[in-house]
Formats: structure tokens, C-alpha cells, sequence
């Protein structure tokens, strides 16, 4: 097994697909859902505090 250029070749299994919800490449086709928006495992949309910040809030100082 090597990892080098000949590998490359066998990538050609399609993990992640266009999500129909956010429209992102993340929907996974082997897990049916989406690693993005959560489609397929959730009714909700996936959503973080830490990756939606807002610009005036709580903790975003810089230093
Ligand atoms: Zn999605």
C-alpha cells in the first residue's frame, strides 16, 4: 500500500454530495446525511454557537 500519486486513482468513490437543504458538497451518500446542515439525521438545521458568532457579543474580544 503506498500512498503516493498511484493511490490517487482509487479515489473515485463519491463520499459527499450537494445537500438538498443547504446546498452544500457535505451530504454523505453512504450515511444519508448531511455533515453540514445535519439533513437526513435531523429535522433541525445544525447550527453552532461557536460557528455562527455574532460580530458584538459575549466573548468575541480579541484578547
Ligand atoms: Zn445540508
Amino acid at each position: 500500500m503506498t500512498k503516493g500519486t498511484p493511490s490517487q486513482g482509487k479515489r473515485n468513490k463519491l463520499l459527499h454530495t450537494t445537500c438538498k437543504r443547504c446546498g452544500a458538497h457535505a451530504y454523505n451518500m453512504r450515511k444519508k446525511f448531511c455533515a453540514k446542515c445535519g439533513y437526513g439525521k435531523s429535522k433541525k438545521v445544525k447550527d453552532f454557537s461557536w460557528r455562527s458568532r455574532s460580530l458584538l457579543g459575549k466573548g468575541n474580544r480579541k484578547k
